[in-house]
């Protein structure tokens, strides 16, 4: 009996636990484990893991801890691991929160940038209809999700307000019975706001969402509009918003365009200067006009990520002096670094966002996986339409190939490259921009700008992290945001 329990309690050889890793110039190796949890080891550590010959007491705790390693029979770290793993993945039974609205085409501004076919203002057979304003709004509600978010679009959607106040109006109408959590937003330039506007969003609780995209001079020629005073409006809004509804009514994105180039420490200024201390340094995204010859090569991704690590040392040389900034990509990407929640970022997703984080019912009754989806259909890429609002049901849409399909193509724990990758967990697959800018939803990951991108971000993160107690400090409070 005696030496029967032994054997049943002895403890097996080691053996791995599912992990991947990437070698930094430096020597050091970062290993991650199957929930995203890292480490990073020496060269001559990272040998013994790979042999399974760790003498070292301190380095095989902290593998166990991280569940890189077990001893054969254990069963308790694969049960953590799975435990953490659902808990990453979550959200995929409460699909589908955001509801975008693209109550018009039409808009008095003609940005270079613009991600839609804009319509001039006098155009108003680009406006939504209220029957697929209501078609939309019960689509909406089909979703599973506890939380709806009604976001109003454009072109510009202050040219729509009619079909705005029929949206909100039918959803709170609806969820009297529901009892979900409703949120409403407006993305506006603000150069059409007014008292109106105002009155309806104080009543209705709607926020607002801006492009702000740094001073006046950049912002201006970003953002051409009869009288070229785009900055100027959209700051009196912001202000307006404020003073009327409260500081924390109104929130700002910039898009990095080749002019911004060189000038990110003007930009945050300029977001400091005008109350907002939140700032997502945003490169501009290859869809809609933006995917133009002209347009399409104006920077590269190197250039960007030039300006991101200049914004960044930046904006963490002003938090060392005591100016609170963040900027909410490297936030999210942090939360998902750092802890084991899932911010529910579309981008940063995997099964990717598309349907399941997002739909957008077009002006004319199209629904599409995503914002970016539209765009391409306004190019006449009809790849992630997904039906229309008049012939076909939410089970058709949430079922159909066209969205179920590139879903699985995309999925980052299967796709080449991205399932060896030690940052996948903390990734997100994007099958529409590898769609749009490869022709096919899985891409190839070495030329792919959106892996370039988050690699830089996901190495730049780690190496202020592992190397200035301060920026590890900060980014641990960025996470817990
Ligand atoms: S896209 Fe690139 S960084 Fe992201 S998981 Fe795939 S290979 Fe890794």
């Amino acid at each position: 009996m005696r030496q029967r329990l032994t054997l049943e309690t002895a403890p097996g050889p080691l053996e791995h636990l599912p992990f991947r890793f990437e070698r930094w110039t430096d020597g050091r190796v970062l290993v991650t484990n199957m929930v995203g949890e890292h480490v990073f080891l020496s060269e001559a550590e990272f040998s013994a893991l790979a042999d399974l010959r760790i003498a070292d007491p301190a380095l095989l705790r902290t593998l166990r801890a991280k569940h890189v390693v077990r001893q054969r029979g254990e069963t308790l770290p694969v049960e953590l691991l799975a435990l953490k793993y659902r808990t990453q993945h979550h959200r995929l039974a409460d699909f589908t929160g955001l509801h975008m609205f693209v109550v018009t085409l039409r808009c008095e501004h003609s940005c270079g940038y613009c991600q839609v076919s804009r319509r001039t203002v006098a155009r108003t057979e680009f406006d939504m209809s209220a029957e697929t304003a209501v078609a939309a709004v019960e689509t909406a509600f089909r979703s599973p999700s506890p939380h709806l978010k009604f976001e109003f679009q454009g072109g510009e959607p202050l040219l729509n307000m009619e079909i705005v106040r029929l949206v909100t109006q039918e959803a709170q109408r609806r969820n009297r019975d529901e009892g979900r959590q409703l949120a409403f937003v407006i993305a506006s330039n603000l150069a059409l706001l007014d008292d109106e506007v105002l009155d309806f969003a104080d009543e209705h609780d709607v926020y607002f969402s801006t492009s702000l995209d740094g001073p006046q001079d950049l912002h201006n020629g970003n953002r051409p509009r009869p009288g070229r005073d785009s900055w100027e409006r959209t700051i009196a809004g912001v202000t307006r918003i404020r003073k009327r509804l409260g500081h924390h009514r109104v929130s700002a994105l910039m898009t990095t365009t080749a002019a911004s180039l060189g000038k990110v420490r003007d930009i945050i200024d300029c977001y400091l200067e005008q109350g907002f201390h939140d700032i997502f340094l945003r490169p501009v995204s290859p869809y809609g006009f933006a995917l133009r010859p002209r347009q399409r090569r104006a920077y590269d991704m190197a250039a960007w990520i030039d300006f991101y690590r200049e914004g960044m040392d930046y904006i963490l040389e002003l938090n060392a002096r005591g100016t609170p900034v963040v900027e909410t990509y490297s936030a999210l990407v942090l939360k998902k670094m750092l802890t084991n929640a899932n911010p529910g970022y579309v981008d940063l997703t995997s099964p990717a966002g598309i349907g399941i984080a997002a739909l957008l019912y077009n002006y004319d009754g199209a629904v599409y996986a995503s914002d970016e989806g539209r765009m391409l259909a306004e190019n006449g890429d009809m790849t992630f339409r997904l039906g229309d609002l008049a012939e076909d049901s939410y089970d058709t849409l949430m079922t159909g190939a066209a969205l179920l399909d590139p879903l699985e193509e995309s999925y980052t724990g299967s796709a080449p490259q991205c399932s060896d990758c030690a940052f996948e967990r903390w990734c997100g697959a994007d099958p529409v921009f590898h769609h749009a800018t490869t022709g096919d939803p899985v891409g190839r990951k070495p030329e792919s700008a959106f892996c370039n991108r988050n690699m830089a971000v996901f190495r730049y993160l780690l190496d202020r992290y592992t190397a200035d107690p301060h920026a590890r400090e900060l980014f641990h409070a960025w996470a817990a945001r």
